[in-house]
């Protein structure tokens, strides 16, 4: 493996808007490239400039640190509430091999704490075990989020999609230690991969192990597959072990430039989700519960109408909350000073007004907490 230091000239990067499915505001890569080599990994696509050799060739920002410093520093004068600072990666993972000598991960969480700044990591690494004690102080203070990512809960399937990490019963004692910590965390279940994780059986697996550990969500994802390296290094493993699913997938993988697999595909995972989450009682989304210091009410609503969107479009092709969430999302001022006009505002109905009201009047919702499965 090669580790290049590199110097960056900035770190966080802010997204769109808050977003519903991390509750991050702002997010950075610590390294680009990752050892952990899942041969389904989207970070390798071409479109991300990332190197040939993806797996192989780790960037690390060696500045990470100092530039975070400064940019807290500028984000503390704006007086802005922060979100969740995201530590997602996307051509990454901060946990990879690499963080192990150089501890920029640790670092950037130090600061973080030092800084009353909450974190939201993602990561598919053991390592993260490392840092239970600044994870555990920066959610004393603020709150911390910790994601871990699985294609199934199966080890064999582990090994031949992700050969660079630990298998998924260290991962679940993982997160079995963060949770003993009392630190929020569960399971991003992405991506399914077709015919292969995608059943009943390994689903239900990931829910009852989830379930055991009370877990506080899945977040489940389908697969894409982009042409160019992504898919060729994917078809070869999936000829390798599984020759015989090439028809499958040519028939859900028909060359779409986003590399989406087709609308009924991925549809056809919405029910047994739906079905399990209600079984084992598991939100498929990050409840919105207790992050007020670090939203507007705004955000809040806004998050709260996204998630509702997506749960209710997993059941039914219509939903009313993801056009309102999208409208009050360029609200340049309190949504309390449209209190009495919500219905003005493009997309707010009666039903969508009403469920505003409550999470104003209230700070929730009852039809959002049965949605999620959540008391
Ligand atoms: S851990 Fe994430 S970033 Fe790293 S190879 Fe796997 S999918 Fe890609």
């Amino acid at each position: 493996m090669t580790v290049r230091e590199i110097e960056s000239k900035s770190l966080l990067r802010k997204v769109r808007r808050p977003d519903s499915w991390f509750l991050t505001k702002y997010g950075m890569n610590i390294y680009r490239g990752c050892s952990h080599n899942c041969v389904y990994c989207d970070g390798q696509a071409e479109k991300y400039q990332v190197s040939d050799n993806f797996e192989s060739e780790i960037e690390v920002k060696i500045n990470a640190p100092q530039l975070l410093e400064k940019e807290l520093n500028r984000l503390a004068k704006k007086r802005e509430k922060p979100g969740f600072i995201g530590i997602i990666g996307g051509v990454s993972d901060a946990y990879q091999p690499v963080e192990a000598d150089y501890k920029i991960t640790r670092q950037i969480l130090t600061i973080l704490s030092e800084c009353n700044y909450p974190v939201m990591i993602l990561t598919k690494s053991t390592l993260i075990e490392r840092d239970i004690d600044l994870l555990k102080k920066i959610n004393d203070k603020t709150n911390a989020l910790i994601g871990m990512s699985f294609s199934s809960v199966d080890d064999e399937i582990s090994k031949i999609f992700e050969p660079g990490v630990e298998p998924p019963f260290r991962r679940l004692q993982t997160l079995a230690k963060l949770k003993e910590a009392g630190i929020k965390c569960g399971i991003f279940l992405m991506p399914v991969i077709p015919f292969i994780t995608d059943s009943w059986e390994k689903m239900n697996d990931v829910f009852r192990k989830a379930a055991k550990l009370n877990l506080d969500f899945i977040v489940s994802g389908g697969m894409t597959l982009k042409s160019g390296r992504q898919s060729d290094n994917f078809y070869s493993v999936l000829d390798e072990h599984y020759p015989e699913l090439s028809t499958e997938y040519s028939m859900i993988f028909t060359g779409n430039k986003y590399g989406s697999a087709t609308d009924q595909y991925y549809q056809s995972l919405n029910a047994p989700l739906v079905e399990l989450s209600r079984l084992y009682k598991i939100p498929l989304r990050i409840p919105f519960i207790g992050f007020d210091r670090q939203f507007t009410l705004n955000e809040k609503v806004i998050i709260m109408l996204e998630q509702l969107d997506y749960l209710i479009k997993l059941q039914s092709p219509k939903s009313p909350f993801g056009f309102a969430a999208y409208n009050l999302s360029k609200l340049k001022e309190p949504i309390e000073q449209h209190q009495f006009f919500l219905q003005s505002i493009k997309g707010i109905g009666k039903v969508t007004e009403k469920l505003i009201q409550e999470i104003i009047q209230t700070g929730t919702s009852d039809y959002y907490k049965r949605l999620l499965h959540i008391s």
